[in-house]
């Protein structure tokens, strides 16, 4: 138990420490920018943020919300992004415990992340950080599986990339935009090492959403049937209802053998 609540904790810090990251992906790999030069400054002024204002959360709350030197107000979305990435790592390490697959599904929260505010701003899904995430995901579950004893997993994992990008693929006729196409494969790997009960959640999920959203947009009025509305972050969020939903394949398994 108390391995457990260390194990919440030391995911939280480390969802606080990447969330902060998050928000410099996606203020920057959209407009082609460096990850890395220059640090973090205001937009509005240049100056760059000081070291003690740089903590997570914490930062946006001292200057509450304002630049240090122009007052130039600072959007309410970093501290969220943070505090939410922290929120996610901590149901993902509460889901898995201390595991081999953990790392691999943290990289998938703090990707879920990154890809949906930057298709919610640009609509797009950049290849830059799609592409690198299958060798990522590959490199990260391959092992896991194998530490497990579970080769079939892998193996599952990756019929289940190709099942849903040739679904994908065939649904892009209808306008399915082609960052999706690119998407699916990635979460098709993860929920398919999970089993194949986390594929079909994860795609129904993500379409259902997709649908409710845009339904209630339409009633509100703050779409149109002609307006495009980014399906990224519905087949991420699928995607993370499947990978809570569908039962862990450890006790899966062992219900099995039982
Ligand atoms: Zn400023």
């Amino acid at each position: 138990m108390t391995e457990t609540a260390l194990l919440l904790v030391l995911t939280g810090v480390l969802g606080l420490a990447v969330g902060s990251f998050l928000n410099v992906v996606i203020y920057r790999v959209p407009r082609g920018e460096s990850l890395v030069r220059p640090g973090s400054h205001c937009p509005h002024c240049g100056n760059p943020v000081r070291n003690r204002h740089n903590v997570p959360v914490l930062g946006w709350l001292m200057l509450r919300g304002r630049c240090a030197d122009c007052r130039a107000p600072i959007s309410a979305r970093y501290p969220l992004v943070e505090a939410g990435t922290a929120a996610l790592f901590v149901a993902v390490a509460a889901r898995f415990g201390w595991s081999w697959e953990l790392p691999a599904y943290l990289y998938l929260a703090a990707v879920a992340i990154a890809l949906a505010l930057i298709d919610l701003d640009v609509m797009r899904l950049p290849d830059k950080i799609v592409l690198p995430s299958y060798a990522v995901a590959v490199a990260l579950l391959a092992p896991a599986s194998l530490a497990g004893g579970e080769v079939r997993a892998v193996i599952r994992g990756l019929v289940a990339a190709v099942v849903l990008y040739v679904f994908y693929l065939v649904i892009a006729f209808w306008g399915m935009g082609g960052g999706d196409v690119k998407l699916a494969p990635l979460l098709g790997f993860y929920l398919g090492w999970l089993g194949w009960d986390a594929v079909m959640i994860g795609a129904f999920a993500g379409f259902l959403l997709g649908g409710l959203v845009g339904a209630v947009l339409l009633a509100l009025k703050l779409a149109s049937r002609k307006s495009r509305i980014p399906f990224g972050p519905y087949m991420l969020a699928g995607a993370f209802l499947a990978v809570f939903a569908a039962a862990p394949v450890g006790s899966w398994y062992s219900n099995l053998l039982v």
